[in-house]
Formats: structure tokens, sequence, C-alpha cells
């Protein structure tokens, strides 16, 4: 066994990216999603513009204080994280292109026909550090994202870092963002050190992502200790199981905490297809009454929800299809979810190949829709154009 294999399998890191990376050729398996294996050529001018709505980035800073929190103490009480984050932080192939985000950046989206991406700091970004060092990581960030973004107007833009650890101080860094820096949003790498925003003390962050008309973009981290052990084992914590079902118990999590009740304006996106949610939807309705029984969140009454789960999916909801060119599930999104709710992303540097846009390009749907899931549901939703 080689030695990026054992790594691979150590770190559970099941991204197409890091598998080619090993040199383990997963094109070969690229049955669904695949034109023809005739060469591939990307149309430059489709019409419409391609903007890429969940394309990672990070700084060294945040890398290098990253690898110092995996020898801490605290990293020892989560396992899964502190492995995925060696697995990130310590790996060349994913740390180039992330640092990257001026003329090297660009020249790989000229090659893919990508106009226009929406930074995200990758996981597990500052979540996991300490919520003072977080919170300074967060705004350094942010000014180094601004400056890029200043830089190539017409071909990046960013969504806001914060460090929720300090929901307060994370309050002000995304108004920061929002009113100062020109930023189109929030990333939060998911759940803080094994809590979500559903949780109360969070709220504030919630309400001023209302307020501002700031996006909420959840993406996928390491499952904290208490839900890693049992996926960790049979290797699915990462991109094949655990990411997309951790998103899905956020995501689960803020709807059925009544949050969408208090703050109907919030707007919340999760990417590779919704983590699979959009498929649910009506059983999620049949079944909600279970969310909402005396006893549930320590409340004796329970939470009952003024809205059906499927309502708040299609009015608060938006989802990308990142790491899923994959037309069938792309037009059923698009048809459950409204197709003013389904974005294009790439998962860039993860995945960056011509055969995805080249799919997608192909998909079986109007130009108009087309137009919208590639350009105009990013420019509206993200507020691109002001
Ligand atoms: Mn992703």
């Amino acid at each position: 066994m080689s030695t990026n294999r054992r790594t691979l399998l150590r770190y559970g890191l099941a991204t197409v990216a890091a598998l080619q990376a090993a040199g383990l050729g997963v094109r070969g398996q690229r049955t669904v999603a695949a034109p023809a294996d005739e060469p591939i050529s990307i149309v430059p001018n489709p019409g419409y513009q391609r903007i890429a709505c969940e394309e990672a980035w990070t700084t060294k800073e945040i890398v290098d204080a990253q690898i110092r929190w995996t020898e801490s103490e605290a990293a020892g009480k989560q396992p899964y994280m502190a492995s995925m984050t060696r697995g990130f932080a310590g790996n060349p192939r994913f740390q180039i292109p992330l640092q990257e985000i001026g003329e090297g950046r660009i020249l790989d989206m000229d090659r893919l026909g990508i106009q226009k991406q929406i930074l995200m700091l990758t996981a597990p970004g500052v979540q996991i550090l300490d919520a003072a060092t977080g919170t300074a990581l967060a705004q350094s960030a942010n000014d180094q994202m601004a400056e890029a973004i200043r830089n190539h107007p017409d071909r990046f833009a960013g969504l806001t870092v914060i460090a929720p650890q300090d929901p307060q101080a994370a309050v002000r860094e995304l108004q920061r963002g929002m009113t100062e820096l020109g930023l189109k949003g929030a990333i939060v790498n998911s759940h803080i050190n094994g809590e979500y925003l559903d949780e109360r003390k969070y709220w504030p962050i919630l309400e001023a992502a209302a307020a501002l008309n700031a996006p909420i973009y959840i993406h996928p981290t390491a499952p904290p200790v208490q839900m890693g052990k049992d996926y960790v084992w049979r290797g699915l914590e990462g991109a094949l199981a655990g990411f997309s079902h951790e998103v899905w118990l956020h995501t689960m999590a803020i709807i059925t905490s009544g949050a969408l009740d208090e703050f109907p304006d919030l707007q919340i996106v999760i990417g590779h297809m919704g983590e699979g949610m959009p498929l649910l939807m009506y059983r999620f309705d049949y079944m909600q009454v279970l969310a909402e029984r005396p006893g549930t969140r320590d409340n004796p009454a329970g939470t009952k929800l003024k809205r059906k789960i499927s309502d708040y999916m299609r009015e608060n909801l938006y989802i990308t299809n990142s790491g899923m060119a994959w037309a069938p599930a792309v037009m059923f999104c698009q048809q459950v979810l409204g197709e003013d709710h389904v974005l294009y992303a790439m998962d860039y540097p993860y995945q960056r190949d011509d055969y995805e846009v080249a799919a997608l390009d192909a998909a079986p749907m109007s130009w108009d829709i087309k137009k919208k899931f590639f350009q105009t549901n990013a420019e509206r939703l993200f507020n691109l154009n002001t």
C-alpha cells in the first residue's frame, strides 16, 4: 500500500481531488455524470455566465494556527477534526490552490469557463481555534479576501469569515464584512466544537444575518467526536457520508428550532445537492411532529413550528450542486425547491474537472433555467451586482 493511500485511508478524505492527487484515477468511475469519453471543450460564451458559489480558499496564517491546534489538548478531544485538519493542512496539493486567490486561480477559472467564484473559507476554518485567535484570524482573512476582490471585482466575490464561538464578535465581523468590505454573506464551517447555530446563544448571528440580508452558507467539516465514531471505523466520516449527514443535522436543527419563525428573512445555503435533503421533503412534513413533541430541546412543551418543514426549505433554503455535476439531481431539486433556489458550484479546488462543467452545460434544461442556475440566482441571492 502506498504512503498516499495509507494517508488517505487514515484521514478519510474521500474527495475526488484527494483520490486523484493520490493517483487513484477515479475518472474511470464517472459513470453517471460523464457525457462521453471524447475530447471535452467548454463553450466559452454559452450566453450565461458561470458563477461558482462554493469555492474554497484559506490563508497561510489560518493553516499555521490549525496545525498548532492539532498539537493542542483541545485537538485530543476532537480526534476526527484533528485528523481531517492534518489531512488538509498538510497536503500541498490542496494548500497551493487554496491559498492562491489571484492570477493563478483566475487561470484555472479561465480554463474551466468560470466567470466568477464566490470565495468560501475552507473547513475547518477558524472554528476549531480559541475564540480570540479565531476572531482575529477571521478579520485578517476578510481583509485579504476583500483585497483580492478589489483587485478582480469581475472574478471574485466572497463570504465573510466569522468565528461563531464568540457570537458577539461574529456579529460585529459580519456587519463589517457586509457594510465595509463588500462581502456577500457568511461562511460557517458547520458545527462549533460540537454545537450548532440552532442553540439560543447563537441566535444573535442568525438575527444579524437576516437583518443584513447575508445568506449563511453552512459547509461540511469533520463530524464532532460524539457523532463520528461509527463513521470513522468504516471510513465514512468524510465526503462519502459524515460531511453530508452533519450538515443535514445542522440545517434541520435550525429549521426545527423555530429560528426561521423568529427570523423569517434568514437565508441558509447548503451545498452538495442540498446534502440530499430535497429528496426527503415529503417525509419531513409527514414526520414533522416528531421534532415538535414535548420534551425535545429540554422544552416540556416542545417546539411547534408555524409552517411545514418543506415551506422553510422552499423559502429560506438555497442549495448548490457542488461536487454533483449530475443533471437529474439538479433538475429534481429545481422541481421541488423551485428553480430560483438551486445554484451552481464547482467545489474548487477539491473538484475542478472540465467534464463536470461540460456535463452541466449539456443538461436537458431550458436555456432560461440554465441561466438562472449558473448566473442569475447567484446574482440575486448574493446581491452580486451592487
Ligand atoms: Mn464543498
